[in-house]
């Protein structure tokens, strides 16, 4: 500010930087009111045994249905909505809408499959998720081994004594959990293994290297090994093409997701690839 930088020292007005942080305020405004106007909408990506091919989950990412600007993808507001604090409302509204589209499916006779729901940081450290967790669970009737939840390695390093009882008691209920964009945080492997999930997500950054790169070839690899050493499952995010899926297949792979599968789609879509 001009004045903490002493008298004499002029501050022009800068008209680009003010536009921009009003421009700011009047999104992080509008980003409060998407929920009530109904303009955020849940997209479904689908994840699949890599020796099947059937449907085994679905990952329900949030998009914002801008009124002027259009579909908006995650990236464009979950970071602004994790600084005002919104996030947790998000999460939640997500959290309900993809417990309650995974049992309509299963209500419609689909054969069954999980619905993957990400977490931020605030919500899975928030002291009554438990409680929230089995009241959406309950509303929807979804069974609570079908939802999977994805924290990234940060969001379940990140005071472990504190959220452990709560990972504990939903892992305890058979909800699942997925540790998103594995390898791209810094994970204490004593830590990894004292944490009760289900299965890694290779982050993406590293399948995009897989068939240029020969050390994301070792890092998936050695991903891929480490998960089923330690008995867990392992899944591929970001695979966009034939020979990404070949190397993954050879090096035995659980799961896949990506744009060569599909892009998250509408739920309305989503059933033509589980009929
Ligand atoms: P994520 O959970 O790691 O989701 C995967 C992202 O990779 C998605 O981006 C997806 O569209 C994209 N992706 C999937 N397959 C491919 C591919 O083959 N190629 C490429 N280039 N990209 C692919 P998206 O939809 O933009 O989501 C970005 C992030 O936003 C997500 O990353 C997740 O961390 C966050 N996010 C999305 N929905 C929610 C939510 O409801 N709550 C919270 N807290 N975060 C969310
Ligand atoms: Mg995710
Ligand atoms: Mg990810
Ligand atoms: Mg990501």
């Amino acid at each position: 500010h001009a004045k903490e930088q002493g008298r004499n020292n002029y501050q022009f007005y800068n008209p680009a930087l003010n536009t921009r942080t009003l421009e700011r305020v009047k999104m992080e405004n509008r980003l409060r009111q998407a929920l009530e106007r109904h303009e955020l909408v849940v997209l479904y990506q689908p994840q699949v045994a890599m020796d099947t091919g059937q449907v085994t989950g679905a990952e329900a990412l949030v998009y914002w249905l801008h009124p002027e600007l259009g579909l908006l993808s995650p990236g464009h507001f979950i970071p602004m909505a994790e600084e005002i604090g919104f996030i947790t409302d998000i999460d939640e509204w997500v959290l309900e809408t993809a417990c309650a589209q995974n049992k309509a499916w299963q209500d419609e006779g689909y054969r069954s499959f999980n619905v993957t729901v990400n977490m931020s940081s605030k919500q899975f450290r928030r002291p009554d998720l438990v409680d929230q967790v089995r009241r959406v669970l309950n509303a929807t009737g979804l069974p609570p081994r079908f939802l999977e939840l994805e924290i990234t390695e940060g969001t379940a390093m990140k005071d472990i004594e504190y959220t452990i009882p709560s990972l504990n008691t939903l892992t305890g209920m058979e909800v699942g959990f997925a540790i998103d964009d594995f390898g791209t945080g810094y994970s204490s492997l004593s830590c990894l293994k004292k944490l009760p999930i289900r299965k890694l997500k290779i982050d993406k950054s590293f399948i995009f290297g897989v068939n240029t790169d020969p050390n994301d070839k070792a890092i998936v690899a050695t991903i891929i090994a480490m998960a089923h050493n330690l008995k867990l499952e392992v899944i591929a995010e970001g695979v966009e093409d034939a020979d990404q899926l070949e190397f993954l297949h050879q090096n035995h792979c659980d799961q896949m997701q990506g744009f060569l599968y599909s892009r998250p789609i509408p739920a309305e879509d989503f059933r033509r690839l589980i009929m």
